[in-house]
């Protein structure tokens, strides 16, 4: 074993040696397997959190009642989860009841499709109990167990399904699609963070057109948020590519489809405050590059770091249209990259007219002087934006 997987046997064997089985576990195995670059290191044991608890010195119990804490080691988080078995999600958001157990095969019997039931002993020997390895070789996602009743359980795997679609390229095999088609409407129980939260990872994949296909297919946008409402995925399914975030991904539905707003949709996918300026900030930028295409000022509102976020949108909404190049070397060339860097403020402009009231004229007066700045009509001196000022008196009103 190396690599990641090198670094945790030490939690391998001290689980070991205090008497317990450990295994890695589900997407790391799974990613191993496919030469991917691995992601989190997750490990499952016999042993029940208290006992982990006791073993390591640095553990974080984030969610005991289900079994799983956080194991520190070497500066590198672990999650350590006990072997379980899980009742109904009947909240949509956690199962009813989790029952620690001592066998692996029950554990993975509970995992949602063969390729993320396969465990690793600290040899590298994998278990897999349910066909698992053949899968990754046909690239097929399939249930552990019955589809329905697996889909049932917990809705969510339906979107997981899908977003790991997106992210490998993989076929779902028939029985998968005939068991969503059967259950979908249920996706609507489920708490809506965890909708967005594959639905985030959907956009991102590498295959999300593929992703995306199905949505469309299995006619999965009625039961999604927003989707429902309005579903653009026709429109734009042709020239999707990979979105790194969720506010690329709500822009793009505005740009598709002006009547939805931004507000609508961060507000229906529970999205954070930062997720919703930074929709805000792409859609103004976007809006203003359709009047004036690339300039400094594009560079300028896009900063500090949208550049490649509006390269990837314009690649979708508008494809080939623009100069990326273009763009990154404007925003190096940038003489400013925030008004506070602007050498007049509004103290100095009031000094200047001394017989004139206070009021938004002033600072109409500093956003006329930041654009000018930042296009290059005049340079960022003091003498030079007073002596600006002067020759572009503000109005009298
Ligand atoms: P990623 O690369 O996105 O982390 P992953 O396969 O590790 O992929 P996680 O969400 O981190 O996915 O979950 C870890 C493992 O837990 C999965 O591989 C799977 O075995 C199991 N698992 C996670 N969520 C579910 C679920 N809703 N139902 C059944 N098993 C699940
Ligand atoms: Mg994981």
């Amino acid at each position: 074993l190396t690599g990641p997987f090198k670094d945790a046997l030490h939690i391998i064997r001290t689980i070991e040696r205090a008497g317990y089985q450990a295994y890695f576990v589900g997407g790391c195995v799974r990613d191993l397997i496919l030469n991917r670059t691995i992601g989190d290191i997750d490990i499952t044991t016999s042993a029940t959190p208290d006992v982990i608890q006791g073993l390591f010195a640095n553990v974080i119990p984030v969610g005991i009642e289900h079994g799983t804490v956080i194991v520190r080691y070497n500066k590198t988080s672990y999650e350590v989860t006990t072997f379980r078995v899980e009742g109904e999600y009947s909240d949509g958001r956690h199962p009813d009841s989790v029952s620690f157990i001592d066998q692996l095969d029950k554990d993975l019997e509970r995992r949602d499709f063969t390729m993320n039931a396969l465990a690793m002993d600290k040899s590298g020997d994998i278990v897999d109990l349910f066909g698992g390895k053949a899968d990754l070789k046909k690239r097929v996602i399939r249930t552990v167990g019955d589809g329905k009743k697996r889909f049932k359980e917990d809705p969510l795997r339906i979107l997981r399904a899908l977003r790991f679609s997106s992210q490998l390229g993989f076929d779902l095999s028939i029985e998968t699609i005939q068991a969503i088609v059967s259950v979908k409407a249920e996706i609507e129980g489920l708490a809506v963070e965890r909708i967005t939260k594959e639905l985030e990872k959907l956009f991102a994949g590498d295959h999300v057109k593929m992703g995306l296909q199905y949505v469309s297919e299995l006619q999965l946008e009625e039961h999604l948020p927003v989707f429902q409402t309005y579903s653009p995925v026709e429109k734009f399914l042709h020239h999707i590519k990979p979105l790194h975030s969720l506010a690329e991904v709500i822009c793009l539905l505005h740009q598709m489809n002006p009547d939805i707003d931004i507000r609508y949709i961060v507000k229906a996918w529970k999205c954070s405050n930062h997720t919703w300026k930074t929709a805000e900030r792409l859609n103004e930028a976007l809006e203003y590059g359709k009047i004036h295409g690339i300039d400094r000022w594009l560079a300028y509102l896009l900063l500090p770091d949208l550049h490649e976020a509006y390269c990837r949108l314009m690649d979708i909404i508008n494809p080939n249209t623009i100069d990326c190049t273009l763009l990154h070397k404007l925003k190096a060339e940038l003489p400013i990259s925030s008004r506070q860097e602007m050498l007049i403020n509004g103290n100095d402009i009031i000094e200047m007219f001394p017989t004139r009231n206070r009021g938004p004229w002033i600072q109409k007066k500093l956003n006329e002087l930041e654009k000018q700045i930042v296009l290059g009509s005049i340079n960022n001196e003091k003498s030079t934006l007073k002596d600006w000022v002067k020759w572009n008196p503000p109005e009298v009103n």
